[in-house]
C-alpha cells in the first residue's frame, strides 16, 4: 500500500467516524407523543381570534373589579380567589374585590342541575358588551358556580372565569375550556397569549370620523359629520376644526363621549371667504392620548 492509498484510507475512516458521531450521538432529545396531550385551546392554531364569543372581547382595563356574593360557601369563594390568582400569574390581568359596581359578579347555587345526563358545574359569560370598531368591550360579566369539583386546581372556577373574559368552548378534551370538565385539563398557552395581546393596548379613548359629507352652494358650505369613540375610555371634551384650503372656517366643541357612543353634527350655510377652494379638512383636535391619532383627520377634495 503506497502512502497515497494509506492517506485515503485514513480519510475514509475519518468520514465514517464523523458520520457515526452525527447519526448516533443524541444532541437533542425528542419526546414522542406530545401532540396527543397538547393542552392548547386550538389544536392547529391558524388564527387566535377564534377563541372568543365575539372578536377582540376585553374589559376596558386590565384591572378588573369583582364581587363574590354572600350566598357562596367558603369553599367556592376560595376556589374563585384561587382562579383569580392563577389567571393573574399567567397574564397581565389583575382582579380586585369591591362592594358595588363590580365588573365581574360571582353568584353561587347549591342545587345540583342536570342536563343531558351531565352535572352542570357552572355558567359564565359577559352580560354587558359594547361594540366598537376596535374591540367588543365588556362592562359586566357573571359567573354562577354550582357544583364543587375537586381537582388540584379549581377547574370549574377557572373555566367560568375564562368564559367571563369572553372565551368560548374548546374542542380539545385536554383544554380547560372543553365543555365537560375533568381534572388534568389545563389552560394551555394560546389563551394567556391572546389575553396578553388584547390587553397590550392601553386604556385610551379613540375618537374617529365615521362619515363626512360636504356640499358647496355658492359661497356657503353645508356639512354632515359623525364621530365616535372607538376606544377603551371616556373622552374628554374636544373640538372639531374645519379648514378650507388651510384656513379655519369653523370650530365645533364636542362634549365628552362614553366608550362606543358618537355624535352627528349637521352644519348649514357656513360662509366661506375664498373665491374657490380645493379641499376641506376636518380635524378632531384632542389634547389627550388616543389608541390611534391618524383617524382624527379627514380631507375632502372638491370635484373639478
Ligand atoms: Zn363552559
Amino acid at each position: 500500500m503506497g502512502w497515497k492509498a494509506f492517506l485515503s484510507f485514513l480519510f475514509f475512516l475519518l468520514v465514517i467516524a464523523l458520520l457515526i458521531l452525527y447519526w448516533f450521538i443524541p444532541f437533542d432529545t425528542v419526546e414522542f407523543g406530545t401532540s396527543i396531550s397538547n393542552p392548547n385551546f386550538n389544536l392547529n392554531s391558524t388564527s387566535l381570534n377564534n377563541m372568543q364569543f365575539y372578536s377582540n372581547l376585553r374589559y376596558p382595563d386590565s384591572e378588573i373589579s369583582y364581587k363574590i356574593y354572600d350566598e357562596c360557601t367558603l369553599q367556592k369563594k376560595q376556589d374563585m380567589e384561587r382562579a383569580f390568582e392563577i389567571i393573574s400569574n399567567l397574564t397581565v390581568l389583575k382582579f380586585y374585590s369591591v362592594n358595588f359596581n363590580e365588573g365581574l359578579s360571582i353568584f353561587c347555587d347549591e342545587k345540583n342541575k342536570i342536563e343531558n345526563d351531565l352535572f352542570i358545574a357552572g355558567e359564565g359569560g359577559p352580560v354587558n358588551i359594547t361594540q366598537t370598531d376596535n374591540f367588543n368591550v365588556i362592562f359586566n360579566a357573571r359567573i354562577l358556580l354550582i357544583q364543587d369539583f375537586r381537582c388540584d386546581i379549581p377547574n370549574v372556577a377557572i373555566h367560568e372565569l375564562l368564559h367571563a373574559l369572553g372565551f368560548d368552548h374548546s374542542s380539545n378534551k385536554n383544554n380547560i375550556m372543553y365543555p365537560v370538565t375533568k381534572c388534568g385539563q389545563s389552560i394551555g398557552e394560546d389563551i394567556p397569549y391572546w389575553v396578553n395581546y388584547l390587553y397590550s393596548f392601553e386604556t385610551l379613548p379613540d375618537l374617529s370620523f365615521e362619515n363626512i359629507s360636504a356640499v358647496m352652494k355658492g359661497k356657503y358650505l353645508d356639512a354632515e359629520i359623525s364621530i365616535r369613540n372607538n376606544g377603551l375610555k371616556k373622552t374628554e371634551s374636544v373640538k372639531i376644526v374645519i379648514y378650507a384650503d388651510g384656513k379655519i372656517i369653523k370650530e365645533i366643541p364636542i362634549e365628552s363621549l362614553e366608550i362606543g357612543s358618537g355624535k352627528i353634527i349637521s352644519l348649514a350655510n357656513i360662509w366661506i371667504t375664498q373665491l374657490s377652494i380645493d379641499e376641506i379638512k376636518f380635524v378632531i383636535d384632542s389634547n389627550f392620548d388616543e389608541l390611534d391619532k391618524s383617524n382624527n383627520v379627514a380631507v375632502l377634495k372638491t370635484k373639478k
